[in-house]
């Protein structure tokens, strides 16, 4: 069992963390990065990559991650592949225990654990995934230009993909399991007003159909009408499930202030958490954006965050009584 101890502990090796990671260790604060068991994040299951600044060519999901990690270690991050099993923020050094039963011990931390896009869970589903099914319209919408599409999910974010399509796909289909949406009333008034958009209504998805060769490919739906009871199929050239994100908070509950939907609240234009040493960056806390280059940035300034707060406790007038308030003198 080893036991570690950083200036700036990192939790999580998506976007968020690893750029925390480059920002603190080129300030000299050795920082220590524990990756989790997605080292890489979302973008590791993503294939070409057109919307991160600074690729001309689409990059592979994966080689961009590789070049954050391997970017991180080269300045002097210390990069750990465990997972932080639990943590306790109310000691100074803050405690965290991994799933190794290493020991990490920590003045300030960064977490950076990301969000999981919820999937369904149907047949065919997890085989096309990359193939024809996506989870972020504004990653993947160029792609289906003059296609036709489906949206699933009756909630803002389905809404909101379902309008941002119609900037690339011919035709969009939100399909939604009850008779009517979640959604605030003024998206559901665009989303009914466009033309180019068509909603399901009380229809399941059953299954993700597709093709394995050449390469695999979506191709269709089946579908379940809860009203009549009826399956029928239909053809599409991509489905993109927005039924919500669950950000990977589990070990905070209760140590932090979160948002009802379970995101770490941070301070606005800044990463702060309701805790002084801790700071919070990327999808765990963004439940709006959820882009790697927001990401990115939210991790730059985490760090910048947490070196400020390191340095305002070294200096000496951190030890100083506060002005204003009389002193014995011997
Ligand atoms: P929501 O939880 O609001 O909506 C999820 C939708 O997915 C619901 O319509 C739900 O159906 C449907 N759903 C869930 N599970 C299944 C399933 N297994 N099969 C079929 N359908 C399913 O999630 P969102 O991501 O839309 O929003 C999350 C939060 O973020 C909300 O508070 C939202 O307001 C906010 N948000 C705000 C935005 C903005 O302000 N611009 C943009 C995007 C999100 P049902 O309705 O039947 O439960």
């Amino acid at each position: 069992m080893a036991r570690f101890e950083t200036k700036v502990l990192i939790i999580g090796a998506g976007p968020a963390g690893y750029t925390a990671a480059i920002y603190a260790a080129r300030a000299n604060l050795k920082p220590v990065l524990v990756t989790g068991i997605q080292p890489g994040g979302q973008l590791t299951t993503t294939t070409g990559v057109e919307n991160f600044p600074g690729f001309a060519e689409a990059v592979q999901g994966p080689e961009l991650m590789d070049q954050m990690r391997q970017q991180a270690e080269h300045v002097g991050t210390g990069i750990i592949y465990d997972t932080i099993t639990s943590v306790d923020l109310s000691q100074d050094p803050i405690v965290a225990q991994g799933d190794s039963g290493d020991v990490y011990l920590a003045d300030t931390l960064i977490i950076a654990t990301g969000a999981q896009a919820k999937w369904l869970g149907r047949p065919g589903e997890a085989d096309y995934s990359g193939y024809g099914i996506s989870a972020c319209a504004v990653c993947d919408g160029f792609f289906y230009r003059g296609k036709e599409v489906v949206v699933i999910g009756g909630g803002n974010t389905a809404v909101e993909e379902a309008l941002y399509l119609t900037n690339h796909a011919s035709k969009v289909t939100l399909v939604h399991r009850r008779d009517s949406l979640r959604a605030e009333p003024i998206m559901q008034d665009r989303l009914f007003a466009h033309s180019k958009i068509d909603v399901m209504w009380n229809t399941e998805i059953v299954a993700f159909l597709g093709k394995d060769q050449p390469s695999p490919r979506l191709t269709g739906l089946r579908l379940h009408d809860r009203t009549t009871g009826t399956e029928s199929v239909i053809a599409v050239d991509g489905a993109f499930v927005a039924i919500g994100h669950d950000p990977a908070t589990a070990l905070f509950r209760g140590q932090l202030d979160m948002t009802d939907d379970g995101y770490i609240k941070i301070s606005q234009w800044s990463t702060a958490t309701s805790r002084k040493n801790v700071w919070s960056a990327g999808d765990v806390s963004d439940d709006r954006y959820k882009q790697a280059v927001v990401a990115a940035g939210m991790g730059c300034m985490a760090a910048l965050e947490a070196e400020k707060y390191l340095a305002d406790r070294a200096s000496p007038a951190a030890n100083r009584p506060p002005v204003g308030i009389p002193q014995l003198v011997a």
